[in-house]
């Protein structure tokens, strides 16, 4: 017996499309994908502020199945990376799949099917459901008192408004992540002042980002093994660092070593000491940048270690007392990585929500999976390998595990499918037994801790990832449900 079965997919940002691709690819045809905004891309699509590129190159960060012969640079720049993925809607004909302006608000499990509810107020039906919402994308606005009182322009870097002048202006950017460096090096040589507040240090990766030849793009589109080489040689070089991430060991030294190296490059003793991290390299996300320690040092830009007491009319002012006057405030202060398909009303088997099945923290199996929640699959769920690997690669992988269960599926194997609450806790236990190897719990906070204060990512390297959602599953670890014979 063959049926056709029904998928919505939710985001149409990267690990969305590609999601929608491999079913296509599989045959699978009846595919929506619903997406709250009104157009492609997810994060590259909202992150538009200045200095914006990709810290994973980009001959990574890209499909396997649609390499670009043509980016520009090692690490791209975002307005190119959204450019790909845009291409790709076109490219994969996904457009007139794509519901735009529509949010799915809730989602019900009953009678082996999925009961979605838009923000539109329609009402659709399916047989399975994928979660493909990005990690990043509930912005994080700080608490700080009289932040609406500020007479200026105030943005979050993922809001980034390009009516306000910030050329000759006084810029004051909160937070020192990824986000924040980056922007520090987009602006510093076009404003008239900037202000960078650090509540914490960073550790800082040096990286030059270096522009390809002109023949670069001519040779990989008429060679494509070069395109093929070219992702397996960055993959080499990203796995290679990711088993830092992962156990102690030499790779962990040496990118230490680097981390300190390009920290005593700053010449100030007294700037050097107020960017040096209280822990080690990596704990954080690891900052990749090859211009923050120069942006730094420039005359026009100063870091404020005083701690932000308020915000006024006029400007910010710190613990000391002292007004910094501002035209702008720019709020790289990040996201809330936990929040995952939420705000979306998930309701499983029997009316269990998401927030009571998670009440202990997100958890799932292989990342992909949830007791209670049959024929849902997410990408990019709970301990995903995200730490400074190619979140592309992630996503082929996840898609990859989804379309072999839908077509188990097809094939009439089962009516719904979703991993027992034995064989997820044992994959919890299994991966907490590991957590205290990885350089994460080695004492720092960050997006990447639970609220129960361990990091939410994948312990091992991200070959072990592959491996096992790709190797055949084990059926014991699945409640496998039929409602009708077979016939
Ligand atoms: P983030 O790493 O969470 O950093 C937020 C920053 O804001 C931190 O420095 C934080 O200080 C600071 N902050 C928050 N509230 C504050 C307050 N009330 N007062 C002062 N400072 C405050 O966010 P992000 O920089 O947006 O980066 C998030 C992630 O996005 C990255 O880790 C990375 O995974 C991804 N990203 C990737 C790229 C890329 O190239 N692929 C680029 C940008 C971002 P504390 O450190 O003290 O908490």
């Amino acid at each position: 017996m063959t049926r056709e079965p029904a998928v919505a997919v939710v985001g149409a940002g990267m690990s969305g499309m590609c999601m929608a691709i491999k079913l296509l690819e599989a045959g699978i045809t009846d595919v929506t994908i619903y997406e709250k905004s009104h157009d492609v891309g997810g994060t590259w699509r909202d992150n538009t502020y200045p200095g914006l590129s990709c810290d994973v190159p980009s001959r990574f960060y890209q499909y396997t199945f649609a390499a670009n012969p043509n980016w520009t640079h090692l690490f791209s720049p975002g307005p190119e990376i959204q450019k790909y993925f845009s291409g790709i809607a076109d490219r994969f004909d996904l457009r007139s799949r794509i519901r735009f302006r529509t949010e799915i608000v809730e989602a019900r499990f009953d009678a082996d099917r999925w009961h979605l509810r838009t923000s539109r107020g329609t009402e659709h039906v399916v047989d399975f459901l994928v979660s493909a919402t990005g990690i990043l994308r509930e912005l994080r606005y700080p608490k700080i008192t009289g932040l609406a009182d500020f007479g200026g322009p105030t943005m979050h870097s993922a809001r980034w408004d390009h009516s306000v002048e910030t050329t000759g202006k006084r810029v004051a950017v909160i937070g020192t992540g990824s986000t924040g460096v980056q922007i520090v090096c987009g602006l510093a040589e076009e404003v008239g002042r900037l202000e960078l507040f650090q509540r914490s240090a960073q550790w800082i990766l040096p990286t030059p980002n270096p522009a390809y030849t002109p023949l670069a793009g001519p040779l990989h589109r008429r060679i494509p093994l070069m395109n093929r080489i070219g992702y397996r040689t960055h993959r080499e070089v990203i796995e290679f660092f990711s088993k830092a991430l992962v156990k102690p060991g030499w790779h962990r030294t040496v990118l230490t070593k680097i981390c300190e190296a390009n920290l005593r490059s700053v010449r100030d003793p007294e700037l050097r000491r107020k960017l040096t991290p209280d822990h080690l390299p990596m704990c954080r996300r690891l900052i990749v940048s090859g211009g923050f320690y120069r942006a730094i040092q420039r005359e026009n830009v100063d870091l404020v270690t005083e701690a932000i007491d308020h915000i006024e009319q006029r400007g910010i002012v710190t613990e000391d007392g002292r007004l910094h006057e501002v035209d702008v405030i720019v709020l790289a202060t990040g996201f809330d990585a936990h929040a995952y398909m939420r705000p979306m009303n998930l309701i499983g088997r029997d009316g269990i929500t998401i927030d009571d099945a998670w009440e202990g923290g997100p958890r799932a199996r292989l990342t992909v999976a949830i007791p209670g929640f049959p024929n849902f699959f997410m990408i990019m769920g709970p301990h995903s390998p995200v730490g400074n690997y190619s979140l592309v690669a992630i996503a082929e992988t996840q898609c990859k595990h989804i379309v072999r269960w839908i077509e188990k599926w097809r094939a009439g194997t089962f009516d719904s499918v979703a991993p027992t609450p034995e064989a997820t806790a044992g994959f919890n236990a299994e991966m907490r037994a590991a957590l205290p190897n990885t350089v994460w719990a080695t004492g720092c906070t960050s997006w990447y801790l639970g609220k129960d204060g361990l990091p939410e990512l994948w312990p091992w390297a991200p070959d072990v990832h592959r491996d096992r959602l790709l190797a055949p599953p084990d059926l014991d670890d699945y409640e496998l449900r039929t409602t009708q014979p077979a016939k």
